[in-house]
This record gives structure tokens, C-alpha cells and sequence, in this order.
């Protein structure tokens, strides 16, 4: 079975380049490598409505963010400012860093 190379991570800012919030960017708040999803702060909002319960006696809409396709979402480089393709270098320590493709940075601090 492929993996699923996943080319962002929790707190990375990326940029949505499909769907209804195309054009957006927000943070990653958490991946899902199995599903092949990210949920992105204060974007791809779904309202759930909810039952009353003890904690919330009136019960109500919650507003939520709901996971999106990471093929949906491209990593914004902190260097240049864009969103961009990136790449995996091994650096010296022989740890991998992901660099931008765009202007060669490491994204990976
Ligand atoms: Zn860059």
C-alpha cells in the first residue's frame, strides 16, 4: 500500500487552492495522514447542531472546522510569502527538512 506523503504539518500555514475556500489561508490545527485530510483554523466551517446537554443546557450550533483534502491545501513558505511546492532535504545532522522549492529555504526550522 503507497503512503500517503504528506507535505504538511500541525501549525504550518498553507494556502486552500480548491474548494469553497479557495484562496484562503489558515493554520493547520491537525492531520490526518490515514484519511489524507487537514483541519485548518477558521476555515471549512461546518455547524453542527447539538442537544442540549448539561454542559449546554439550550443546545444550539456549534460551528466546527471539518477536515479537508490535503491535495486542497499548499504550505505557504515563511520566506517568500508564497504558496509553494516543497521538497525534502537531508541536511547535514541527517535529519530531513522540507525546503521550499520556490526560493530554496528551509521550511523545517
Ligand atoms: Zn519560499
Amino acid at each position: 500500500m503507497a503512503t500517503v506523503k504528506l507535505h504538511v504539518k500541525k501549525d504550518d500555514i498553507v494556502k486552500i487552492i480548491a474548494g469553497k475556500e479557495k484562496g484562503k489561508t489558515g493554520k493547520v490545527l491537525r492531520v490526518f495522514p490515514a484519511k489524507g485530510r487537514v483541519v485548518v483554523e477558521s476555515l471549512n466551517i461546518i455547524k453542527r447542531h447539538t442537544r442540549p446537554t448539561q454542559l449546554n443546557p439550550e443546545g444550539g450550533i456549534v460551528e466546527k472546522e471539518a477536515p479537508m483534502s490535503i491535495s486542497n491545501v499548499m504550505l505557504v513558505c515563511g520566506s517568500c510569502s508564497e504558496a509553494v511546492r516543497t521538497g525534502v532535504r537531508v541536511l547535514e545532522d541527517g535529519n530531513k527538512a522540507r525546503y521550499c522549492k520556490k526560493c530554496n529555504e528551509i521550511v523545517d526550522k
